[in-house]
């Protein structure tokens, strides 16, 4: 403990240890029926930590076997957790939240641990996820309202109906909050659900699937299958018995995803990568938007899909801008992902990390010029840890403007007035999100119709409210999550007419 008594690095890498010795122990297995499971294959990769790299355990490699045990259990779940009443489904919901933010620690600890993001962020995966299933809990009972539709004679009424089992393939970089945020409004709809957790990150999956069991989940509703992308992730999106597949990823996985979907007609919902632009206008309160620009970028070790990684600032205000960027590049605090005030953690993986580091060359050989933040402190090389940086006077059309980084990386560019600036906005295959900086309210409104984007944030960072549409436009994703819309993927709508006997029904033959 710190002389506060909050925790301190020793004390969390202490419990952290205790947390994760369980999968040092014995491999991680899968989740099938409400109960573990080793895998048909026994075969097994090996799980490392962003922090050295070194081992923190080994991982069932799932087969197109496991998959099937997994499907068949949420295929003969579907019918009773289809018909449990919407209000005792509602109050296991809320139980599973309760039981998550009892292990709010452990989650917060493990999922750091396995990810490399700052437990400063990560004491938030839990009460975050925990939102999720409140949320969607309370909207349990009126999912399957649907409309009322009279005509002249007939009366048209609209039911939802759950689609049935569900595949949920999910990403590395957050991955218990981004889990419950598709696997929360599927259950709650009234769907079963196979979940293959991301290879690189797959411990706080097993947390969930655990406490689903402990919340009342009955076996089979909510499966966990670890395994690698090309195997297990494809043979569930291959799964005839699973009917629509929600996929957070890239987007190159998304197009293997809808080819592998489409000979058995995979309903598919996708959220994908993203080259967001922040937009800077000379009037803009500069001080707000550039606390925003550096947290949208630098937080969650820049790993996070609506990051805002191009910065298009207005020529006016560049050199001001940068400056002060360069400052605050410079007091950004890179460590150890359990110390309280990291706020940069390593990287997931060398090959992620040698994947960022790469784009130092490009930006140097595209002709940009190489910002560089706080450096890596000595003791912390055996990690994935880089130091924060930004490319200066780059072009929208180099590939540090076009291609998702994922990394503490920003392109800055400038722009001369809003029309330009627009057009640099849209000139990338992307469309997840888009922010703006002005106090100018006609230009916001402009912004806000003309910028290709799934949602925008005008002078604010990206600020989640649990109702609104999530998703992108263009490569970024297909389909929208966050209030019913959720719902609207993960159910079928049906409608029904019923006749007043009053028309005349065609008569054919004598
Ligand atoms: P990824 O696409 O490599 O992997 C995501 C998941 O897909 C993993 O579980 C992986 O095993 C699985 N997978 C890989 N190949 C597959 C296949 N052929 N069939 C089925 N499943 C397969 O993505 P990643 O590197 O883990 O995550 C980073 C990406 O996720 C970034 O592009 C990021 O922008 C995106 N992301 C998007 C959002 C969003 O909401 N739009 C949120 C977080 C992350």
């Amino acid at each position: 403990m710190s002389a506060t008594g909050s925790p301190n690095l020793a004390t969390n890498s202490e419990k952290a240890a205790r947390y994760l010795a369980r999968f040092r122990e014995s491999p991680l297995g899968h989740f099938i029926n409400g109960k573990p499971a080793e895998g048909r294959s026994g075969k097994r990769f090996t799980n490392i930590s962003p922090l050295n790299n070194e081992p923190l355990g080994e991982v069932a490699a799932g087969d197109a076997r496991d998959i099937d045990d997994a499907a068949n259990a949420a295929r003969a779940a579907f019918p009773a957790w289809r018909d449990v009443p919407a209000a005792k489904r509602r109050a296991l919901l809320h139980r599973f939240a309760d039981l998550i933010e009892k292990r709010a620690e452990e989650i917060a600890l493990v999922e750091s641990s396995d990810t490399g993001q700052p437990i400063r962020f990560m004491n938030a995966a839990a009460a975050r996820a925990a939102e999720n299933f409140r949320f969607f809990a309370d909207r349990a009972p009126g999912a399957r309202d649907g409309l009322a539709l009279p005509a002249e004679e007939h009366f048209n009424f609209t039911l939802r109906q759950p689609i049935g089992p569900v595949g949920i393939i999910t990403p590395w970089n957050t991955p218990f909050m981004l889990s419950t945020w598709k696997i929360a409004p599927a259950l709650a709809a009234g769907c079963t659900v196979v979940h293959k957790p991301a290879e690189w990150s797959p411990l706080t999956a097993m947390l969930l699937a655990e406490i689903g069991i402990e919340a009342g989940l009955p076996p089979g509703v909510l499966n966990t299958v670890n395994g690698l992308g090309e195997e297990a992730g494809k043979a569930l999106t291959e799964h005839p018995d699973i009917k629509a597949i929600g996929f957070v990823g890239d987007s190159a996985t998304g197009s293997a995803i809808m080819a592998q979907g489409a000979p058995t007609l995979k309903r598919v919902h996708f959220e994908l990568g993203g080259k967001n632009p922040v937009i800077a206008f000379a009037d803009a309160d500069l001080d707000r938007a550039l606390d925003a620009v550096v947290f949208m970028i630098y937080s969650l070790n820049g790993e996070r899909c609506t990051s805002s990684s191009r910065l298009l600032v207005e020529h006016s205000i560049a050199r001001e801008f940068e400056a002060r960027l360069q400052a605050r590049l410079s007091t950004l605090r890179v460590g150890h992902p359990l110390a309280p005030e990291t706020e940069i953690g390593p990287l997931i993986h060398p090959r992620h990390r040698d994947k960022v580091l790469g784009y130092i060359e490009v930006a140097k050989r595209e002709g940009a010029r190489v910002l560089e933040g706080a450096a890596v402190a000595a003791d912390l090389a055996a990690g994935n840890y880089v130091r924060p940086f930004a490319f200066i006077g780059a072009r929208n059309d180099m590939r540090i403007a076009q291609e998702e980084i994922f990394g503490p990386c920003l392109t800055v560019i400038e722009f001369a007035d809003e029309t330009e600036a627009v057009a640099l906005a849209n000139d990338v295959r992307y469309g997840l999100t888009a922010y703006a900086w002005t106090r100018d309210v006609g230009r916001a409104h402009r912004l806000a119709r003309r910028l290709e984007a799934g949602m925008i944030w005008i002078n604010s960072e990206n600020n989640r409210h649990l109702p609104t549409p999530f998703g992108g436009m263009k490569a970024s994703g297909v389909g929208r999550d966050g209030g019913d819309y959720s719902f609207d993927f993960y159910m079928e709508t049906k409608n029904i007419c019923i006749a007043l006997d009053t028309h005349k029904v065609p008569r054919l033959g004598g």
